[in-house]
């Protein structure tokens, strides 16, 4: 049974695990200055990615190499305390990262992860990103919502045909005429009987 962690590595791990870390924000700013639009961490993704290209449904990761277990010298580093609650934990995370790719590539998504380790030589990540997102894929041609990820909870429904038919009031009447236009009528015909009246009587 692995060591629990102290409250102060509790903690450190806490913010290694945050969003918008350094290598991320070297890879946001450098997608940006390519002329990408993304969107950031996408809870409706499976794996959470970093950078999301909607239209492209292309999704890139931005890893530490220690949390999420690189295969580079920086990713093979043990920790001195705890190692087994640590190696645990990184396995746990090489495992989630590894089904959250499965399940982008089985609904058409595609993924591509940036390791911490790669971003520091900036022309090599320039053609990496350019490659990523250049290309459109054969496989999954673009289209509309063929799975439910696309849609956030709190997105309004984009499909056009959902929508619900029309249904009619139940005061109103079945007929084309309304209310208003039959009583409209009606009174109409009292008045010209009136005046179709009034001259024989006098
Ligand atoms: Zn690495």
């Amino acid at each position: 049974m692995p060591e629990a962690p102290s409250e102060a590595r509790s903690a450190i791990m806490r913010a290694v695990k945050s969003t918008n870390t350094k290598p991320e924000m070297k890879v946001r700013s450098l997608a940006h200055r390519l002329g990408f639009r993304f969107r950031l961490h996408r809870k409706s993704l499976p794996g959470r990615p970093d950078l999301v290209f909607v239209a492209r449904r292309k999704a890139i990761f931005v890893n530490g190499c220690f949390w999420h277990g690189h295969d580079c010298k920086r990713g093979a580093r043990a920790p001195k305390a705890n190692a087994g609650y640590w190696l645990a934990k990184i396995e746990a995370n090489r495992r989630r990262d590894a089904r959250a790719r499965a399940e982008l590539a089985a609904s058409g998504w595609e993924s591509l992860t940036l390791w911490e380790c790669e971003i520091r030589d900036e022309k090599a990540l320039r053609a990496r990103l350019l490659a990523f997102l250049a290309e459109t894929s054969s496989a999954f041609p673009l289209r509309r919502l063929p799975s439910s990820f696309e849609t956030g909870p709190s997105d309004p429904p984009q499909d056009e045909g959902a929508r619900p038919a029309r249904i009619p009031h139940p005061e109103e009447p079945r007929s084309g005429v309304s209310k208003d236009e039959a009583g409209e009528r009606r009174a109409q015909r009292r008045r010209s009987s009136r005046r179709a009246r009034q001259p024989r009587a006098s």
